[in-house]
């Protein structure tokens, strides 16, 4: 027989590459004291996406009745970057989603990957790594993960199905450093989440994360569902792709991006989906989908530089059998 919850108490500790190292994190751990999975949570990996930070800090404040297993977030993973409202440490330029498995007489930047890969990632059974675009660039909200037919990434596209979003994304590969390549390396199931408008708060959206981790949580069985409550829907959209440049397009002119499409609108290949202008208004370029799929990334600062990324498209995947697989468009999707 399964034993009753507990509602067991936060606690805090310090988790530093050396007793006299500022390089270091934050660790909240909630511990059911039985047996079972261990997940790990991580915000603010890019210190300025502040949604993924208030959202890991709103689970990291919750009395969640443990089944079984414990729970590790670490709301404020890189402190240097988050100190400095920015995307990178501004001590050594280093991007920590890029530089994992990292390495301990690096850059500052460097060691953190070690300690965060090493202590944290390397000693948890499922890993959720709370970003958020930026100021510059929207994403829609989506739970991603990789899907390589591995025993890890099955669990994994199980857990991203469970989330709770209408829109998954799933990747035949991961590029290198990443927190998510970490957890690839030791066969860790490994989730991943962006929305758009980053740099701001958004109560909706910090709901949808920590509303997925709860169904995480559920999904690993650390915590029971509500009675009554229905099962969650599937997923409306699960897009299949890496996101590589040959899905991007760049432009070929400095000057202002005025975009024509939304984010997640279906697009066909050559379909114009923007356009580069001078501040007389005069049309510098017109920028075109690279692919057939769906608006995935989509600049949103008018001012751009001559070959900068502003649109990516990514194809939905091929259908399952017994899988929804209906229509989908932008203007039919439910956000919160
Ligand atoms: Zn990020």
């Amino acid at each position: 027989m399964p034993e009753k919850p507990t509602t067991p108490e936060w606690s805090t500790r310090r988790l530093s590459v050396s007793p006299i190292s500022e390089i270091g994190v934050t660790v909240h751990e909630l511990d059911s004291g039985r047996p079972g999975p261990h997940l790990l949570v991580l915000g603010g990996v890019h210190g300025d996406e502040v949604g993924g930070i208030v959202a890991a800090g709103r689970v990291a404040s919750t009395a969640w009745p443990l089944r079984r297993g414990r729970l590790s977030v670490v709301p404020i993973t890189h402190e240097a970057a988050y100190e400095a409202d920015s995307r990178t440490s501004p001590h050594d330029g280093g991007n920590l989603a890029r530089s994992f498995p990292g390495a301990l007489g690096g850059t500052a930047t460097d060691e953190l990957a070690w300690l965060v890969g090493h202590r944290l990632i390397a000693a948890a059974d499922a890993l959720i790594d709370l970003h958020t675009s930026n100021a510059a660039t929207d994403m829609p909200l989506f739970v991603g993960c990789l899907d390589d037919g591995s025993p890890a990434a099955a669990e994994a596209v199980r857990l991203a199905r469970g989330f709770g979003l209408d829109l998954v994304w799933t990747h035949p590969s991961l590029g290198p450093g990443r927190t998510l390549s970490v957890a690839q390396e030791r066969g860790i199931p490994a989730l991943y989440v962006e929305s758009p408008v980053g740099g701001v708060l958004d109560p909706g959206y910090v709901e949808a994360y920590v509303d997925g981790v709860r169904s995480v949580l559920e999904g690993l069985g650390l915590v029971d569902p509500p009675p009554g409550r229905p099962p969650r829907p599937e997923p409306r959209l699960w897009l299949h792709g890496n996101g590589d440049t040959d899905t991007f397009s760049s432009t070929g002119s400095a000057g202002l991006f005025e975009r024509c499409v939304s984010l997640l609108d279906p697009v066909r290949r050559g379909q114009p989906v923007g356009r580069v202008l001078d501040p007389l208004g005069t049309v510098l370029e017109a920028v075109v989908a690279p692919a057939s799929g769906y608006v995935t990334t989509l600049q949103r600062s008018a001012r751009v530089e001559r070959g900068q990324p502003v649109v990516a498209v990514t194809a939905r995947r091929p259908p399952e059998p017994g899988l929804p697989h209906e229509p989908f468009t932008s203007r039919t999707r439910s956000m919160r």
